[in-house]
Parts: C-alpha cells; sequence; structure tokens
C-alpha cells in the first residue's frame, strides 16, 4: 500500500514555508518544501496552487492538509497577527481543490512536533526529569512571542494555542523597570511581545541607551535584532551586550512564568527563529537562573527539562503529525 502525501504549511507575516510530507508512521516524512513571501501572493490558495505547480503535485492525490497561521484561529477561519493575510479552511479547500483542510495556530503546530523530535534536533539546557504524562509548554521568539501547551490525555496529544506573548511584560529589576517605563511611555503598555522577540530587541536597545550604538547599527533595519545579537557576540558595542543580556533573561523568566502557569512536567521547549542563533547566550545560565527564580517553586522549575529546538521545519512536521493524528 502507497502511503498518503499531506500538504503542510507554515504562515507566518513575511515568509511561509510549504512543503509535502508522506505519512510515514510514528514520524511523518519530508517529500518537498519551498519558502514564499507571504505577501508575494494575492492569497495563501494562489501561493498554494503555485506551489503544488512547482513541485509537481496534484492536489488529488493529498489525503488531508494542514496549516500552521501566526494568529488566532477562530473557527475555521484564521488572521495574521502581524500582517493582513486572512485564511479560510473552506476557502482553501474549494479553491485548490483539496479534500480537507485544517488550521492551527502556528506555535500548536510546532507543538504537535515535539512528539517525534529526535535528540540531535534538540538542545538541552537543562535536563531535568520529565513526567511522561505531564504537559509540555513551548514558546517561541522570532517575529514576534508565541506560546503553547500540549496536553497527554490517556494515549492522545491535544495542543492548545495562547496569546501568552500579549500579556503585560513583568519587570523584575532595575534594568527590566526602564525598558518598562520607555515602552509604556511609547505604546501605552508594554506586552512581553515587546522585549522577547526580534523587534524586542531593538526596543531593549533604545530604552536603556538613548545615546546609540557604538556597532553603529541602523535600528530601522529589518537586520537590527541579528546585528545586535552579533554586535554583542563579539562585544563591539556595550548597549548591545547590555541588550543581549536583558533579552536572555527576560526570555528566560517568561518561560518560567509559561511553565507555572501549565504546570509543564513534561519539559519547556523553545522554538522560533532567534533561540538556535543565540545558542551561545542561551547557555551561558542567565536564561536558567531567570527560568528557576520562581520562590518558592525553585524546586519544580530546576525539574523540568529545557529544551531549544534547532530543526527549523518542525513547524511543518507537527503539521504532517496533526494530520497523521487526526
Ligand atoms: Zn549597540
Amino acid at each position: 500500500m502507497s502511503m498518503a502525501n499531506v500538504l503542510t504549511g507554515d504562515v507566518g507575516g513575511t515568509s511561509t514555508r510549504l512543503g509535502i510530507f508522506e505519512l510515514r508512521t510514528p514520524r511523518p516524512a519530508l517529500v518537498a518544501t519551498r519558502t514564499y513571501g507571504t505577501r508575494d501572493f494575492a492569497s495563501i490558495e494562489t501561493m498554494t496552487v503555485a506551489f503544488l505547480r512547482d513541485v509537481g503535485v496534484t492536489p488529488s492525490s493529498l489525503s488531508a492538509a494542514c496549516f500552521g497561521v501566526a494568529g488566532p484561529v477562530i473557527g475555521d477561519a484564521a488572521t495574521l497577527t502581524n500582517a493582513p493575510v486572512r485564511l479560510d479552511a473552506r476557502a482553501i479547500a474549494t479553491s485548490v481543490g483539496l479534500a480537507r483542510v485544517a488550521l492551527l495556530n502556528d506555535l500548536e503546530a510546532l507543538a504537535y512536533a515535539v512528539p517525534v523530535l529526535s535528540a540531535e534536533e534538540l538542545l538541552v539546557l537543562q535536563d531535568g526529569r520529565a513526567d511522561p504524562s505531564g504537559p509540555i509548554a513551548l514558546i517561541a521568539a522570532g517575529t514576534g512571542l508565541g506560546e503553547a501547551m500540549l496536553h497527554r490525555i490517556g494515549e492522545r496529544v491535544v495542543a492548545k494555542a495562547s496569546e501568552g506573548g500579549r500579556a503585560d511584560f513583568a519587570a523584575r529589576t532595575e534594568r527590566d523597570i526602564k525598558v518598562l517605563r520607555a515602552l509604556t511611555r511609547e505604546c501605552g503598555r508594554a506586552a512581553v511581545e515587546h522585549v522577547v522577540s526580534g523587534p524586542g530587541l531593538v526596543n531593549i536597545h533604545k530604552a536603556l541607551h538613548p545615546e546609540g550604538c557604538a556597532a553603529r547599527i541602523d535600528m530601522t533595519a529589518a537586520t537590527a535584532p541579528g546585528a545586535i545579537a552579533d554586535s554583542a557576540t563579539a562585544r563591539t558595542c556595550a548597549a548591545c551586550v547590555d541588550t543581549m543580556e536583558l533579552f536572555v533573561e527576560a526570555y528566560g523568566a517568561q518561560a518560567g512564568n509559561l511553565a507555572l502557569r501549565a504546570v509543564a512536567t513534561g519539559g519547556v521547549y523553545i522554538g522560533g527563529g532567534i533561540a538556535p542563533k543565540i545558542r551561545g547566550w542561551l547557555q551561558t545560565g542567565s536564561f536558567l537562573a531567570a527560568f528557576r527564580a520562581k520562590t518558592p517553586f525553585a524546586p519544580l522549575l530546576e525539574s523540568i527539562p529545557v529544551k531549544v529546538i534547532l530543526n527549523s521545519e518542525a513547524g511543518l512536521l507537527g503539521a504532517a503529525h496533526y494530520c497523521l493524528l487526526t
């Protein structure tokens, strides 16, 4: 018997990755993938049609499709948080000619990858002792900050998205309070995402060091977050170093907050594009120190495994795994 193929998507505000997977058990196998500019197409439908043509796959040969979307999914539709793009599952099914289309939040899709990730795709920050039936929490800083939980109920796994990245930024140190004040002045409110994200790096640098950047980074450029991280690593600019230190602490503290909310005894997984690029910074100890500093729950937080997801296609893999499970 030949195995069914499925279509998967990871739809972000800037770029969208589409993929075809063969539904192998227990882990689906990637057959083909392409990345497109989300705004380069009039709709996800036209992008999907172009992708299927590019990889030579006919829609009728696919048993299902699942898209992870960077925004809340309400009913059968979703709108991206950071771009005016709307997806409607039924409209996609009809216009592309697909039998079954599911929409998940992008972090929900990523959560479904966790049960099938291999050790080589993970960087362990803290070993801990995973409870095999305990809830798993995911946090992912990139263009924004995504969060999700994965619950294990009997033999089933069920992911639940969260918009916790838009919750209020909880300042813990005098340095944090400086950032909180600047963001509140500028935006009316400081969300965690204003600090723990790519744009957050720029916000932190501006708030802590309004005098400017010794590395002469153009803070309006899309490349600024990466440039700040590079300059901090090379110690070119003391303000960039300061920025990265606060960023790593705030990321660890928020991962710890999420671990408390979920009682994530199954583990905390760090996804998103930033973590693999700053792994040296995540391993200095300040991420874990902030993660654990939750008196009286330090022992609980020390027992939770903390791992960075290194596979950049994990979102697609999770969407494919979801098709296998449903
Ligand atoms: Zn700088």
